[in-house]
């Protein structure tokens, strides 16, 4: 019987070890630091799950050499990892974009279908387990918890990176692998939240809208993405946020901009003066009721300068164009991005160079093997980084 260790229980290390244990002369042994394994699966995709996307082609994906990703995905592609889950008993829903969610719209449905593939004579799952070291001898590795030390003919890190850090990101994986020889590129955290000057998103907290957001560096756009906007006490957050946080890492002078109605200025100046005519004694900040909600609307007439205290009659044009201007675009000075604690993934990782991309072992460790967001390969959001962690486990666990 061959040994393998999998350090990491999370979605990459649970693919891993049920392929591995697949073949019938492989044992596993799931190593996994918290309590639980998978506990952030738990939580991903607001709860529901977005465990992969049909549209996962390399353009997705990003890292010093994206293309590595490029075999993992062409051996397991999102219709072969749904045939996985499929074998497991998941039932699945495809929703606007390509994102698959389980059918039940609850990601404990993935967590429950993986816990069970590990049910096999061959896997032990060890919990609350942090491994604290590994160890290459002559032909084996030696592997050490605080309670025990086990040995291996390979192992396969799958500790993950060090994104939602509330949730077990940790630091580990790179120790581990840089105890072993292997080295990594510079970390930060990716699809995480904008923080703003707060006055408006402070006010707006918990709102949610569709909206089209662009990132400017002075009046240059760096990004532009549409679709949902969450308003939070720090700044911004949401999908569409998360897809042009990556274009604001590192860089100063930026601005968010929302357009929160996406019609031409006129229509919308038009519609304001019917409003006006047709509500003359309307308290002026409530113009755009039933336009937006109602706390929005009146911050956005804050913000454009609509005088306080008017009535909706008294506006003059020149105020009715201002907020036509702010309801196309909004501008919120960026002061920053939010740290590992609140973004989903880290980008960066272990040097991509060191593995094969065919197998994923190490070109300098024999008998290692590396798998998911551990990597220098992150994706965008809508389901593309669980796919990559599936992929590259599933890959990994045929110990090729
Ligand atoms: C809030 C949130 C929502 C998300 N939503 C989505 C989504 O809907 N769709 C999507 O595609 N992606 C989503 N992601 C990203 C996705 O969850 C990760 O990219 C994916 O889980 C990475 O898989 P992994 O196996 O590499 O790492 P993880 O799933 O993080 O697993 C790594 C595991 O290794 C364990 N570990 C670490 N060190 C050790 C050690 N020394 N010893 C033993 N065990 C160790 C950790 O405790 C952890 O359980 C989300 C992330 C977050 C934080």
């Amino acid at each position: 019987m061959k040994e393998l260790v999998i350090i990491g229980g999370g979605a990459s290390g649970m693919a891993a070890a049920i392929r591995a244990s697949e073949e019938g002369n492989t044992h596993v042994t799931l190593i996994e630091r918290q309590a639980r394994a998978g506990r952030k699966l738990s939580a991903t995709g607001n709860g529901r799950c977005n465990l992969t996307n049909l549209d996962a082609e390399v353009c997705h994906y990003h890292g010093e050499d994206p293309g590595f990703a490029g075999a993992a995905l062409a051996e397991y592609p999102p219709e072969r990892v749904l045939a996985f889950f499929r074998g497991l008993g998941l039932r699945t829903v495809t929703e606007y974009g390509g994102r698959v969610y389980p059918l039940s719209d609850h990601a404990g449905s993935v967590l429950d279908v993986l816990r069970l593939g590990l049910e096999k004579p061959n896997v032990r799952v060890l919990t609350a387990s942090p491994v604290t070291a590994i160890r290459r001898e002559p032909t084996r590795f030696r592997i050490e918890t605080p309670e025990e030390a086990l040995s291996a003919d390979s192992v396969i890190l799958a500790c993950g990176g060090c994104a939602g850090s509330r949730l077990g990101g940790v630091m580990d994986g790179y120790a581990l692998a840089a105890s072993l020889g292997h080295s990594r590129t510079a970390l930060y955290p990716a699809l995480t939240q904008l923080r703003t000057a707060p006055e408006y998103p402070r006010a707006l907290k918990g709102i949610r809208v569709d909206a089209r957001v662009r990132l400017l560096q002075g009046e240059r756009p760096l990004a532009e993405t549409a679709g949902d906007v969450l308003f939070t006490d720090t700044g911004l957050s949401g999908t569409a946020v998360f897809e042009i946080t990556r274009a604001a890492a590192g860089k100063s002078g930026l601005t968010a901009e929302l357009c929160l109605f996406d019609e031409p200025e006129e229509t919308l100046l038009a519609d304001l003066l019917a409003r006006q005519k047709r509500w003359p004694n309307l308290e002026a900040n409530r113009i755009l009721t039933g336009a937006a909600q109602s706390r929005l609307g009146q911050m956005l007439c804050r913000y454009a300068g609509v005088s306080g205290g008017l009535r909706a009659g008294e506006l003059p044009e020149s105020q009715l164009r201002a907020l036509a201007q702010a309801m196309r675009a909004m501008r919120l000075p960026v002061t920053g991005v939010s740290g590992f604690e609140t973004a989903q993934v880290t980008a960066g990782g272990l040097r991509t160079g060191e593995f094969d991309p065919k197998t994923l072992q190490s070109r300098l460790v024999p008998g290692l093997y590396a798998c998911g967001e551990l990597l220098d390969i992150d994706g965008d959001c809508g389901g593309y980084n669980l796919q990559w962690a599936w992929a590259s486990g599933l890959l990994a666990g045929e110990l090729r």
